[in-house]
């Protein structure tokens, strides 16, 4: 068995005083999409803040390529390979498109290669092509989201944390953006940790998936088996 790209061993994170995870373990392979389901609060941004270094667990470990990164800083950790897109897109409204996908280069040097990544950006992205000239905060909601996914791929991370990718967004659009992000997986071989709200889109895209109640897991499994899971269908399909 390989072992795991990333691993959360036994990781509690606080803000001040206040615990928002406890004991949380996640295991992630190389290639895979993980997905992490749960309600508004339950702690799910935290858990990738306290993998890109943001806000770093107090106790327990995370290990990124077998490495120890919990007290490495957010900086590092992005040029180890890991990226996030955080939830509300945050891209430079400022900023063209061109300008901020740029941005997501910012840690390269390499002419050529940034060049490449754009061309396949706007490949897969082709409307942030017809657009690369526009700034960024003009962009509809879905396109700032393609944006920002864009950006993140400017990186070329190896793992890629995707935070609430369908907020705000219609039916339609989220649809577009979970087949694109299934595309990243298999075409580029991305591994993706994606923490979603809406569960049952995230379940049908991810291959094992978490479940997250105030800040402690309490259900691990296949998407599959979560999916046709009861206590799952009630609480977050509404069915
Ligand atoms: P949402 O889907 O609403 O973003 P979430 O599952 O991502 O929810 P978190 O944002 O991780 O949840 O929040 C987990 C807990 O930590 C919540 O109780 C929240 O109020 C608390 N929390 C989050 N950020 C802070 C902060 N900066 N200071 C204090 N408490 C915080």
């Amino acid at each position: 068995m390989t072992s795991p790209i990333l691993e959360l061993r036994s990781i509690d994170t606080y803000y001040g005083k206040i615990q928002a995870l406890y004991g949380v373990d996640i295991s992630i392979n190389e290639g895979e999409i993980i997905t992490l389901i749960g309600a508004n609060g339950a702690g799910k941004s935290t858990t990738l803040m306290s993998i890109c270094g943001v806000t770093p667990p107090r106790k327990g470990q995370v290990f990124f390529q077998g490495r120890d990164i919990t007290r490495t800083s957010a900086e590092a950790i992005v040029a180890q390979g890991i990226c996030q897109v955080p939830e509300g897109r945050l891209i430079f409204p400022g900023l063209t498109v061109t300008e901020n996908l740029d941005m997501g280069a910012f840690l390269r040097n390499d002419r050529n290669g940034i060049r490449q990544d754009m061309e396949r950006v706007f490949e897969l992205f082709p409307i942030l092509a017809e657009r690369r000239r526009q700034a960024g905060g003009t962009l509809s909601g879905g396109e700032q989201q393609m944006l920002a996914i864009g950006r993140a791929l400017m990186a070329r991370p190896k793992l890629l944390l995707l935070d609430e990718p369908s907020m705000g967004l219609a039916p339609l659009v989220v649809r577009q953006i979970f087949d694109i992000i299934v595309q990243i997986n298999k075409e580029e071989g991305t591994t993706i940790f994606l923490v979603e709200q809406n569960a049952n889109l995230a379940l049908k895209i991810g291959h094992r998936g978490y479940v997250m109640e105030n800040g402690v897991i309490t259900m691990e499994d296949d998407c599959a088996t979560l999916l046709a899971d009861d206590s799952v269908k009630k609480a977050y399909l509404g069915l």
